[in-house]
């Protein structure tokens, strides 16, 4: 794969780790942005880290300079959250920061990078969702929403930006062992999931790096599914 220049949200760890550290072995330029520069565990010559807390206005404001600069032909809009509760016990704050977060932050980066890549007439831009987003999960109506929200974002801007050659996809891992999963994985939930396994970074990782690259040149508004065979249709 040729060297790019590719941006990836919430790079300090998870899944969005992993997917700095896939981009940096491949030989790219990466810039990723997390709250806490100061913690990022990251250190190469291709690697530029830098602040953004993606549901602040002001945050995606003040980073502007810093994308437009760097000028990513990659973007992969990682920064996510989780806030669970059931329905009728679901907070206004704990729906809105989960939207604000998931969604919006996702559709504000977004901007922050699209006009770079028509100007370049050439861009990748994968989003990662979730199953919880296709086949919902109890307990998870604000992040089912926003991942099914990005799911048609996708859809909506693989037909805007497509005419440019910038595709746009999304991942939707299945049950991924990080941070976000850690109280959730058990032995009841791996028996769900055909492959028997729950899944690792590097299972995501793959798919995004196979959809940034010139072999994934005609797949567009797509949701890949990477989950063990967990939720099918
Ligand atoms: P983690 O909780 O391990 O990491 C989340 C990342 O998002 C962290 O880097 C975190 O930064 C960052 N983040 C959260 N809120 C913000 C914000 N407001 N501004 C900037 N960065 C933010 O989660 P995962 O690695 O598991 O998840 C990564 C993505 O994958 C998410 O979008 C998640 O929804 C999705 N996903 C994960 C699955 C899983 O099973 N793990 C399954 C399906 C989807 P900080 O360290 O500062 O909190």
């Amino acid at each position: 794969m040729e060297s790019k220049k590719v941006f990836i949200t919430g790079g300090n760890r998870g899944i969005g780790k992993g997917i700095v550290e896939g981009f940096l072995s491949n030989g790219n330029e990466v810039l990723a942005s997390c709250r806490d520069a100061s913690k990022f565990p990251l250190e190469n010559d291709r690697l530029t880290v830098a602040e953004l807390d993606i549901a602040d206005a002001k945050s995606i404001d003040n980073f502007k300079n810093i994308v437009e600069s760097f000028g990513p032909e990659i973007l992969v809009n990682n920064a996510g959250i989780t806030k669970d509760n059931i329905f009728l016990r679901m907070s206004d704050d704990e729906w809105l920061d989960v939207i604000d977060t998931n969604l919006t932050g996702t559709f504000r980066v977004t901007k922050l990078v699209a006009k770079g890549m028509l100007k370049q007439k050439w861009g990748r831009i994968i989003n990662i969702s979730s199953i919880s987003g296709m086949m919902g999960n109890p307990g998870q109506a604000n992040y089912s929403a926003s991942k099914s929200g990005i799911d048609g974002f996708t859809r909506s801007l693989a037909k805007e930006l497509g005419s440019r050659n910038i595709t746009v996809n999304s991942v939707a891992p299945g049950f991924i062992a990080t941070d976000m999963t850690d109280n959730l994985a058990n032995e009841e939930l791996t028996k769900k999931i055909p492959l028997g396994r729950i899944g690792n970074v590097e299972d995501v990782v793959s798919l995004v790096l196979f959809l940034s690259s010139e072999d994934a040149n005609y797949i567009t508004g797509q949701t890949l599914v990477v989950d063990g065979g967990l939720f099918m249709k």
